[in-house]
């Protein structure tokens, strides 16, 4: 076995609101289609990884904006943190396992136990940044899992491919002034949230593509534009905010992938892992509304990480 498996039952007790998209049912539909897939047969689980530490989100996120999370948290009822993200009593808890979660697919993935991992976690993350919620985020897991890949472990060059298909804007204000980060973001624009299509870094790709992009454009920039960068960057480890939410069947946005182009990209991504990285994958759920469509694409993908 050299997949991972990691989530934690208390990333089912967040919710955002009712009838907030961003549901615990979501877990529930990755969870029924791996076992519907016999796929967790193949998979080395981890149900109980530890929460962040103030350490971790330190590395990340303001310590006002730390302070500020805890100190909203509600004993009871749901509290707004801006019109799309709100904490309720579990939240709190939720948004540290989750990222607890990729900090330990790091430590698990670095110590050789697994080549990859997926943390099936949510509330997801790739919006927050250094000091602000967003887009049904509250701490910024994938970032976390960077942050403790450079300072814990000791590596000089990481990359993060997000192919949510909204921009990684709270990644991207983390890393954007860190070189030894790789920022490859694919998503829709004009879009939410509105930004990325302009940035210029050395060390920043973001490719915006239109609303209706294909599985064949989508992945003729990927070749063109994405797999360049990672072979210029050389990354010692490849973190991935995976979101599903650009499945055609997908409506909070516009693009028209399918599974077979989720598991496409992750095998394109394994294999610049395998030239440089030691195959060494953490990916990061994100978005992904589509109950249906969801539980496919996730299975899809984890069988490429599984290499079945
Ligand atoms: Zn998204």
């Amino acid at each position: 076995m050299h997949t991972a498996y990691i989530t934690h039952p208390v990333c089912q007790r967040h919710l955002a609101g009712a009838g907030h998209p961003e549901c615990p049912e979501r877990l529930s539909a990755i969870d029924d289609r791996l076992h519907a897939a016999h796929l967790y047969d193949h998979l080395y689980h981890f149900h109980h990884p530890p929460q962040a530490t103030r350490e971790h989100l330190l590395r990340v996120h303001d310590a006002a904006y730390v302070d500020r999370i805890f100190g909203i948290s509600p004993a009871a009822g749901q509290v707004q943190l801006d019109p799309d993200t709100a904490m309720n009593p579990h939240s709190l808890s939720a948004a540290l396992h989750a990222a607890g979660s990729a900090i330990e697919a790091v430590d698990e993935v670095m110590k050789g136990q697994v080549q990859n991992a997926f943390c099936a976690v949510r509330p997801p993350g790739h919006h927050a940044g250094r000091n602000h919620p967003g887009g049904f985020c509250i701490f910024n897991n994938v970032a976390c899992a960077a942050a403790h890949a450079l300072e814990a472990h000791g590596l000089t060059r990481l990359a993060i491919v997000d192919f949510d298909v909204h921009h990684g804007n709270g990644t991207e204000e983390i890393f954007r002034d860190d070189p030894r980060v790789l920022l490859v973001s694919t998503f829709q624009h004009p879009f939410y949230p509105h930004c990325g299509a302009d940035t210029t870094s050395d060390h920043v790709v973001n490719v915006p593509l239109p609303a209706g992009t294909t599985g064949q454009a989508y992945r003729e920039a990927f070749a063109t534009r994405v797999m360049p960068a990672l072979e210029r960057h050389r990354p010692q480890i490849i973190l991935l905010s995976a979101g599903f939410d650009g499945h055609r069947e997908d409506d909070m946005a516009h693009f028209n992938l399918v599974e077979a182009d989720y598991a496409w990209i992750t095998e394109q991504v394994m294999a610049a892992a395998r030239a440089h990285a030691s195959d060494h994958i953490v990916s990061v759920l994100e978005g992904g509304y589509n109950l249906n469509a969801l539980g496919r694409s996730v299975a899809a993908h984890i069988k490429a990480l599984a290499g079945l």
